[in-house]
């Protein structure tokens, strides 16, 4: 037995055996309150409308006394975590007419609560809801216009991600962010991402999280465990070259942001097993929007997260009753404990995001014509090592996995090129994951 012990530290201490997950995942899956979700969604909702064009001046009626709300929170939150989180607005004036929705100048204003990364202050991963409701018709910002589930229910998330992650220190930057203007035409995202490209944030990611909460289907079908990822394929700022490219070395379904949807997709079923995940192929609900889309506009991955089934009659609608049917977007039909678990689909991924070292920036693939599929990368800050993953090209998860050390670069034995998709990670000392580079460079 005494024999067993020097085996056992040699097996302990190597950064292969060591377990796969990281039981801080867990214990922030477990923080995460059903009940303060509630609470917040509730308080937002009393604020009668929070229409991006209501007053700005009550203090209990309006989107300004909703905004001083959640920038109070966010503060009360930092004050218990030794000023852990730089709280502040982030806001545009748009003019009157700059599109049929704008009836009057407005501030769109953005409350942000970013929490600083120990090794990795300028790279940030976001996570948003939005402030903003809305009625039948889009420009009337006086009606009762709860915004319940649209969208008090993604910004109640994104204040309790905040409580529940400030109790811990990440190497990367986190950024908590409630944007407005999103009813009118996507303002707030627009404005932040703006912002962002000035101050050269590096952005891993956004999750924008926009309608977590319900779980009963405009179609009958109720679940709380199903929900959808949605991801562009291919960034819009990519040029010419790269689409040429595309043609003869693949990448049609492998963007940033489909990368960020694998990940956050992996992520839930490793910690969450009870949940769906669906990934959906496309950018938004069909000829709809959403707040991750400027971030895309601007080139950044970004996603949105949200609920597999939906109610049109509990969406953007006067509050009445017709044919029997009761329209509007009330407090009653949200499920919070589904809120909970899709807040915390969120929390662990920010987290092993902000925990994981960066991605490597270039990688590399080789071997055409030859038996063994090759691929080297640039090593990056914070690594112990990389994996390499690879795919049929049908399938839309990265389904074979190697963890090949701290080397750069590595061959494939047996593998051939031709007839899968590669990419490769970066990681950390915790097991955590950058999200997958796919090669974005062919050597000979
Ligand atoms: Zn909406």
């Amino acid at each position: 037995m005494k024999k067993l012990y020097p085996l056992l530290i040699a097996l302990l201490s190597m950064p292969l055996m060591k377990a796969q997950t990281d039981l801080k995942i867990y214990d922030i899956i477990n923080s995460v309150s059903a009940e303060r979700i509630e609470n917040d969604v509730t308080t937002l909702v009393n604020f009668g409308t929070r229409h991006t064009l209501s007053d700005t001046v009550s203090q209990t009626r309006g989107i300004g006394a909703a905004r001083r709300w959640i920038k109070s929170e966010f503060e009360k939150i930092s004050s218990e975590c030794n000023d852990c989180l730089e709280v502040f607005y982030q806001k545009n004036l748009i003019p009157k007419g700059d599109n049929a929705r704008i009836v009057n100048d407005v501030w769109v204003v953005n409350v942000v609560a970013i929490q600083k990364g120990t090794k990795f202050p300028n790279r940030y991963i976001i996570m948003s809801g939005d402030i903003d409701s809305r009625v039948s018709d889009p420009t009337n910002y006086t009606s009762d216009s709860p915004g319940a589930n649209d969208n008090a229910s993604g910004m109640a998330g994104t204040i309790e991600a905040a409580r529940v992650l400030s109790k811990y220190q990440f190497e990367s930057s986190v950024i908590y962010v409630g944007l407005s203007g999103e009813e009118q035409g996507l303002y707030g995202g627009k404005g932040l991402a703006e912002y962002a490209k000035e101050k050269g944030w590096d952005i891993i990611g956004i999750l924008n999280n926009d309608m977590i909460g319900n779980i009963t289907g405009v179609d009958g079908v109720v679940s709380n465990r199903d929900f959808r990822i949605f991801s562009e394929p291919v960034p819009p700022t990519e040029t010419e070259q790269e689409r040429r490219a595309r043609r003869f070395y693949g990448g049609e379904v492998d963007g940033i942001s489909r990368q960020l949807a694998r990940y956050v997709y992996k992520t839930t079923k490793t910690y969450m097993p009870e949940m769906n995940p669906m990934m959906i192929y496309r950018l938004d609900r069909f000829g709809r929007g959403g707040h991750h889309r400027p971030f895309n506009d601007a080139g950044f991955a970004g996603i949105r997260i949200m609920e597999a089934h939906e109610n049109y009659t509990q969406q953007h609608q006067d509050i009445r009753v017709e044919d029997g049917i009761a329209y509007g977007d009330v407090l009653e039909h949200v499920n919070f404990g589904y809120a909970k678990k899709l807040t915390a689909v969120n929390a662990i991924n920010l987290a092993s995001l902000a925990w994981a070292p960066p991605a490597p920036e270039t990688v590399e693939i080789g071997g055409i014509v030859e038996p063994n599929a090759k691929l080297r990368w640039s090593k990056v800050d914070g690594a112990v090592g990389y994996k390499i993953y690879w795919r049929d090209t049908t399938s839309p998860t990265w389904d074979h996995a190697r963890y090949v050390g701290d080397v750069n670069e590595f061959v494939l034995e047996g593998i051939v090129l031709d007839n899968y998709f590669f990419g490769v990670a970066a990681v950390g000392k915790d097991g955590h994951e950058s999200p997958v580079v796919f090669p974005n460079k062919v050597f000979r």
